[in-house]
């Protein structure tokens, strides 16, 4: 008998179609290919064209299948049956839901606007979020940059005119030496590892500093350790050392930062530490060819990095001279810093050499010419191949700002920003923050607000402050608490709403932000107050509104939930106007549209809230006869100028062939759909490099309409706006700070780069907590959404306390046993692990991994509620009381970034118990459980 084979199909067909969209199972915004097979989501990977990966999907990218499908999604609007946290919701109309919300929201608007608190958390759309908020005229909105990493981007706005990530990158084909500080592995996740893999290739150095070796600093080439807190000193050490070697870039320094601008040296005169300028505001430098003052930007001139002027019997000195001074200073010489760092002094020295030795010995050079600001034409574009990246590791702490802008210095000192090599924007930056607005505050019911809600100060005058001097907003961003906060303090909304201080509000309104678990510090105080009343028996706070796509912690603490889509049933533009995709080699958008239509009764958030601000009848949501603008977030796109011929996206405007400036085009969105989700223009050769300072690309960039002139600026080194804050705190100037924050903004809002001991150092015990304790972010997750997730949770199920080797045998620590680990504030028993490659008086765990019983539709049993944990319960948005009894915020005091990473514990070896403690009582899941096992095929 002959052998029957089986018929198989050997070359399945993997989809029907493949539809191009953008990637959000994190923030990178990845191009991918969605390939649907009979009208179903069959299988996710990457957009070989696009310009973010290049067809590269990491595991995020291709579990979104799991996202897009997960048992938690929300159904349809819900309204609260039961007591505030109980989970007890019925289902309502969108018709009902948004009545509500009118009936709400609408007598705020015409008496109090400031009634309102609108905060976004992962939102990827602020551009909008913000219009939105300002046209119903609170001054309370804000996106979570306040608990992020506002500390890096405000300090690289104010020292260069943008910062890492969204702002800029490596020149990673160029570059030989990398160094990469504390950074969060769930952002800038694919371009990175990309970019990792191109230095590895050519046989790159990359040094990792970050107390733990995980991730990127797993496959460094050298790793330091550092002591949480202290990377401002490690820096500022580094700086010391070049400047003693003079190893530093003069050329660069003379020609494109202010380090040459006069500065005032007489502390009789009101202009003390200000710089020396023109009648027109023009900043001075000496002209070495004439010995006399010039406008930094004359055409022609030398400028002067070793010479004063004296006028009107006042000195003035170059900014150079005040930083030489500073930093050369035996107090950053290694042997100074070494111990509090926890790196040996040869260590540091011998990193300094290395970055002089590749920066200086190995430097690069294009033979491309260019013409700069001054009008003067150069032959070559020469690389200082040294770059640099970091984020949160060195930012979430109460010395975040400075330590951003010593890093900032440092690469600017190397020269190496902008050329090849180095550090490259991305455009719309570089921006100076001179570019950016002010904030706004003024508010009026029935009134839009008077301009913008965040942005830059430029001194006291631009503080949101009332008349009476008290803070306008809720979260009191830019008041003398924190006074650069350019993405406001999201992590002090409910505690300062709940307390009334500034003031009470009436509604808050939350998106994709989950407060009630892994978003707050001090977590079951936000739950507390979420849930308190008043003498009458109504909450504190009256009424929540909240919009998710999932049924996160935070739906239970909502009065009125507005349900979303998945990422892959919206649109969204991922815009110029906000958190762009560009490359250092041209400017890139892009759309997500919705794949699939959506089988529940949701809508995407942005498009509820062209429709909520028709109802409202909110100026720029209505036509002159009252209808609704906006049919959804879809027409707004294409249809929304900022300005004439600017909209959201930059791509087929105009006739359709327009990039940049055009007026709308009705099937844009088509057309980017055709194009693959995408639109790039690339910036000439002559413009790719010095952009700060090349007019090839301050032409480019108002062609493209990224400006409306060519904005060309100095890199500072000594930031001028924060010294006009320091005068203010000297007793200058007609606002003053109140007294009690007097001292505070005299010290840390020094122009030039400082670093003092975090926060916490001070406020505890630091003998009964001697150890540090962080979190970090897992590549396979983002935020709280990845433990949901059937693929990822099988990659980070739960999170044990990592534990350094002598913390772990002085307690006697065993595979499989339990700490409790205690802070000021709180207490949690959690499972430990070991780890080596940890710093010695450093702990940590895995970011978001720990679940609330009930929530996202997991079983009550799932290892992510049981064993998992989160450390926020050991952080507090207050600072222990100091001696006068003042309760400082535990923020960075210029910007209010959250200080995170300041946290101090005591550990010890505790009896296992039956779950990871706290333990929080289960919450009612409005969607019930998922099911025990998914799966199900797509197509026959
Ligand atoms: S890096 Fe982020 S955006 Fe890119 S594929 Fe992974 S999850 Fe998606």
């Amino acid at each position: 008998m002959g052998h029957i084979e089986p018929k198989l199909e050997l070359s399945p067909k993997v989809s029907d179609e493949i539809r191009k969209t953008t990637c959000y199972m994190c923030a990178c915004r990845c191009g991918i290919d969605v390939h649907l097979k009979d009208g179903k989501v069959a299988y996710i990977e990457g957009n070989r064209d696009h310009p973010v990966n290049r067809g590269v999907l990491c595991a995020k990218g291709s579990a979104g299948i799991m996202q897009h499908n997960a048992p938690s999604r929300l159904r349809a609007p819900l309204r609260r049956v039961g007591p505030r946290g109980s989970g007890e919701f019925e289902e309502i109309s969108w018709d009902e839901a948004l009545q509500t919300a009118v009936s709400w929201l609408k007598p705020i608007r015409e008496t109090a606007p400031d009634k309102l608190a609108f905060f976004t958390g992962r939102d990827q759309s602020q551009s909008f979020t913000s219009f939105w908020a300002q046209n119903f005229g609170t001054p309370n909105y804000a996106a979570h940059g306040g608990f992020c990493s506002v500390n890096m981007a405000a300090a690289g706005i104010y020292t260069m005119g943008g910062a890492f990530w969204e702002f800029g990158q490596p020149d990673w084909e160029r570059t030989k030496l990398f160094m990469l500080f504390g950074v969060a592995e769930d952002h800038d996740s694919n371009p990175i590892k990309m970019g990792l893999g191109r230095l590895k290739e050519r046989g790159a150095k990359v040094i990792g500093v970050n107390p733990i070796r995980s991730g990127y600093n797993a496959v460094a080439d050298e790793w330091v350790g550092i002591t949480p807190g202290t990377d401002g000193l490690f820096i500022l050490s580094l700086v010391h050392c070049l400047l003693k070697a003079g190893k530093i870039d003069l050329e660069y320094l003379t020609r494109f930062t202010n380090a040459p601008v006069l500065v005032n040296e007489d502390p009789q005169d009101p202009d003390y530490g200000l710089f020396l300028r023109d009648s027109a505001g023009k900043m001075l430098v000496i002209d070495r060819a004439t010995g006399m003052p010039a406008k930094f930007d004359q055409a022609g001139i030398k400028p002067d990095l070793a010479h004063g002027y004296r006028r009107a019997g006042i000195t003035h000195r170059p900014v150079f001279q005040l930083l030489a001074e500073r930093y050369l200073s035996d107090d950053y010489a290694p042997e100074a810093i070494a111990e509090r760092c926890g790196v040996t002094p040869e260590r540091i020295r011998k990193i300094a050499a290395e970055l002089a030795r590749v920066a200086f010995d190995e430097a690069i050079e294009i033979d491309q010419p260019w013409t700069d600001f001054r009008g003067e034409r150069h032959d070559k574009m020469i690389g200082r191949p040294v770059s640099f990246h970091a984020m949160r590791g060195i930012s979430a702490h109460s010395n975040g700002f400075q330590t951003c802008r010593a890093l900032h210095v440092l690469q600017i000192l190397l020269g190496s920003v902008e050329v090849p090599g180095g550090f490259r924007f991305k455009p719309p930056y570089p921006k100076p923050m001179e570019a950016h607005p002010t904030p706004h505050c003024r508010s009026s019911p029935d009134t839009p607000l008077d301009g913008p809600h965040l942005g830059f100060v430029r001194g006291p005058e631009d503080l949101a402050l009332k008349a009476d001097g008290s803070p306008a907003r809720i979260d009191k961003a830019f008041t003398w608490e924190n006074p650069m906060s350019a993405h406001g303090l999201m992590h002090m909304v409910i505690s300062n709403a709940h307390a009334g201080d500034p003031y009470k509000i009436d509604t808050l309104f939350m998106y994709m932000a989950n407060m009630a678990w892994n978003s707050s510090m001090n977590t079951r105080g936000v739950i507390e107050m979420l849930t308190d009343t008043d003498d009458s028996g109504e909450y504190v706070i009256p009424r929540i509104i909240y919009s998710d796509a999932y049924s996160s912690e935070m739906v239970a603490y909502a009065d009125l939930i507005l349900p979303d889509t998945t990422y892959l049933e919206r649109h969204d533009c991922i815009s110029l106007l906000d958190r762009p995709i560009c490359e250092a080699e041209a400017a890139a958008d892009a759309i997500r549209w919705p794949v699939v239509e959506p089988d529940r009764d949701v809508r995407g958030f942005q498009s509820v809230l062209c429709d909520l601000g028709a109802r409202l009848n909110l100026p720029g949501f209505v036509n002159a006869d009252g209808s609704q603008k906006y049919a959804d977030y879809a027409d707004y796109i294409v249809n929304h100028e900022r300005k004439p011929g600017i909209g959201p996206l930059m791509g087929f405007r105009g006739d359709g062939s327009d990039i940049g400036r055009g007026s709308p085009h009705p099937e844009q969105l088509e057309r980017y759909v055709d194009n693959g989700g995408f639109c790039v223009s690339h910036i000439p050769q002559e413009a790719q490099f010095y952009k700060p300072w090349n007019m090839a690309y301050q032409d480019w960039a108002v062609n493209l309409g990224l400006f409306d002139s060519p904005q060309p600026y100095l890199f500072n080194l000594y930031v001028e706006p924060m010294r006009r804050f320091q005068r203010a705190a000297e007793g200058h100037g007609d606002r003053q700070p109140p007294e009690h924050l007097r001292a505070r903004v005299q010290t840390t809002m020094d122009p030039l780069p400082i670093w003092y001991p975090p926060f916490e150092d001070d406020a505890v015990d630091t003998e009964t907590f001697p150890v540090h304790a962080l979190t970090q972010r897992p590549m396979a997750m983002y935020h709280s959404w990845g433990t949901q997730n059937a693929w990822l949770r099988q990659i980070h199920g739960h999170n044990p306390l990592f534990v350094p080797t002598g913390i772990w045998e002085a307690n006697g620590f065993a595979e499989g046993d339990w700490a409790r680990v205690t802070s000021a504030h709180g207490a949690i028993t959690v499972p430990v692990a070991h780890m080596a490659a940890l710093n010695e008086h450093t702990v940590w765990t895995w970011n978001a991994i720990g679940k609330r019983k009930g929530a996202w539709a997991l079983d009550e049993d799932a290892p992510e509620a049981t064993k998992g944990f989160l450390l926020n319960h050991l952080i507090h948005e207050l600072m222990p009381p100091r001696g006068d009894g003042l309760r400082w915020s535990n923020s960075d005091p210029i910007t209010g970034q959250a200080a995170w990473f300041d946290l101090r514990v005591r550990i010890e070896k505790v009896d296992a118990p039956t779950e990871a403690q706290p333990e929080f009582p289960p919450l009612t899941s409005p969607v019930g459980k998922g099911p025990g096992s998914l799966a199900w095929k797509v197509g026959r």
